[in-house]
Parts: C-alpha cells; structure tokens; sequence
C-alpha cells in the first residue's frame, strides 16, 4: 500500500477519464500519477507522433493537405522525438495524404461536417487546433469530469464527437476498444450536457494506422442512453472512493494490474511504477520521475458560458 500524509497530498480539481480508468486500475498507480503527480521522465515517441497528427487533421478537414504537412512538421520537429522506421515527416505525409485521398479526393461523401465547438469555461493550456475543447461538467460529485474533444460533427442533424486515433494495430482488436470504452461514453455524456439542444449520438473514431504502409478507418460507435446512466454512476461512486482514500491517505497497489500477463493481454503496457513498486521503500524510488502537476486547461474569465 501506498501511504501518503495530509500535507503530501494535493486534492485533485477534477477527474478526467484517464484518470477513471487509472484509479480504478490501481489506486497506488492513480495517487502516484495524479496526486504526486509523478510522470515517467523521457519522450515518448507514439505520444508526440500522435499529437503531431491531431495538430495536422484540422487542416485535412479544411482540404488542405499543405497546411496539414506543415502543422504535423511544426510539432514533430519540436518534440524533440527522434524519427524511426514508422514516424518520421515522410511516413506521416503517407498517412496524411491516404487519409485524404480516401475522404475528400475520390468523389465519395465526408461521413460528418465539422462544426464550431461548443464555448466552455475551460480552454486546453496547449491548444493543437481550433475544432479541439476542453470542458468541465458536474455529473454530480464532488470533482467535475474534465475532458478535451477533438472536434465535433454534424451528419443528418445527429451531433457526433470526433476523434482520432493513431495506432500501430489497425484491426478489429484496436477498434473493439472503443465500444463500452470511457472516453467515448463519457465525451457524449459531456457534449449532451454541453448542448442540451443537440441530437449526440456517438462518436467517429478516425483512425490512422501507423506504418509505412497507411491505412485509414472512420468507424461510427453509437452511445446509448443506458450506457451514459451507468457511466455517471460508475464516474460517481469512482469520485467516492478516490476521496475516501485521500481521507485516509492509503492507496492500495493492485498486483493484478502490473504487467499485460495477468491482465491477459490487457493493457498493452506494463505499468511505468513497476520499478517503484518493486522496491520495499517505494519512496527511494519517486525521484526516478519527473513532477508534473500542472493543470492541463486554464480557466476562462467569464462565468458566464457552460461547462
Ligand atoms: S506497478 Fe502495479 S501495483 Fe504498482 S502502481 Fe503499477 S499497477 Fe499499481
């Protein structure tokens, strides 16, 4: 176990689904995270390439393909992520230009129009495109839920969230992953509660395989009303328990979800405090990684919009 004093402890201000899913992975590996705000020192390379495309397919959606190259060039060349066999500027003008030629070259119908995202309280602190948000909703708890879209669309007057995936595995595996799958329930939820107006369906997951052979998939995942009740209440009770444990300063470390063999097969990686967790005094340990508590949106001056 995990035991942390008061004064150690910071008080989380929100709960993001990523965050959902750590705690309820592991409680060690979520205060670790989130309340040390302990991070694995050192770039990785999928993360930046990922975000490098994001920045890039806003202009992809504006058919241009120039404006994409330049913003994915921006980024990557700043990450300070080395170039390999599948991510260099060159696979990702690949990737980039099979994505459009499939969607705005070739005759055939976008799936979805984008449209303006909503106006929220919160903007991301590194904005990497202008059809991205980022939110704050209260699904009723004491930490509102904290999410950032990567756009939205329209198709048939059914709102839908957009986002994209990069993946080195683009198979039926990677795409069954957002079926039942927390950030695409809980960005709906979010987007329904943002746009009470709106028709939200679901979400197109655009995904972008990672090779030096590019392949392209936008698959529609629907979102049920019953789906969102149990995730706000999953949300809640998840909330109840993180502050329950920050009240007794005591996070369990959960051996089951250490490494993808006793998880069979799930999650792909093996938990970055391994190393920690291995050691009798894990505190020898915590300097092994960076702190990073910084908040990832900054909170807009006006009161007046929602979320
Ligand atoms: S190594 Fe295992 S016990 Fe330790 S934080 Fe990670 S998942 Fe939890």
């Amino acid at each position: 176990m995990i035991k942390l004093s008061q004064s150690e402890q910071r008080t989380p201000e929100y709960l993001s689904q990523g965050s959902l899913c750590r705690f309820n992975r592991c409680e060690a590996n979520y205060a670790l995270y989130a309340i040390l705000g302990r991070k694995s020192k050192g770039i990785f390379s999928p993360l930046e390439y990922g975000k490098a495309i994001h920045c890039a397919m806003p202009f992809l959606q504006r058919r241009d393909p120039s404006g994409a190259l330049k913003a994915f060039t921006d980024v990557w060349s700043k990450s300070g992520a080395p170039d390999d066999d599948k991510r260099s500027v060159n696979s990702a003008a690949s990737m980039l230009a099979e994505w459009y030629s499939g969607r705005m070259v070739s005759g055939s119908t976008p799936p979805y129009t984008i449209i303006e995202p909503p106006q929220t309280a919160v903007a991301p602190t590194e904005r990497r495109s202008e059809d991205e948000f980022s939110f704050l909703v209260d699904l009723g708890s004491e930490l509102p839920f904290y999410g950032l879209l990567d756009g939205l669309g329209v198709k048939s007057e059914s709102h839908w969230v957009i986002e994209y995936k990069t993946t080195s595995e683009l198979a039926t595996r990677f795409l069954n992953a957002f079926h039942l799958n927390v950030q695409i329930i809980g960005y709906v939820t979010a987007v329904s509660i943002l746009m009470p107006q709106a028709k939200v369906v679901g979400t197109f997951v655009e995904a972008l395989r990672v090779s030096k052979n590019p392949y392209s998939q936008c698959i529609p995942v629907f979102v049920e009303e019953h789906e969102i009740n149990s995730f706000i209440s999953h949300y809640n009770k998840t909330v109840k328990r993180i502050l329950e444990c920050l009240e007794k300063g005591e996070w369990e470390q959960n051996f089951c979800s250490c490494t993808t063999y006793n998880q069979y097969g799930q999650p792909g990686y093996t938990c970055p405090y391994l190393d920690l967790c291995k050691t009798a005094d894990w505190r020898s340990m915590l300097d092994s990684y960076k702190v990073d508590t910084k908040t990832p949106f900054t909170e807009l001056k006006s009161k007046e919009t929602k979320g």
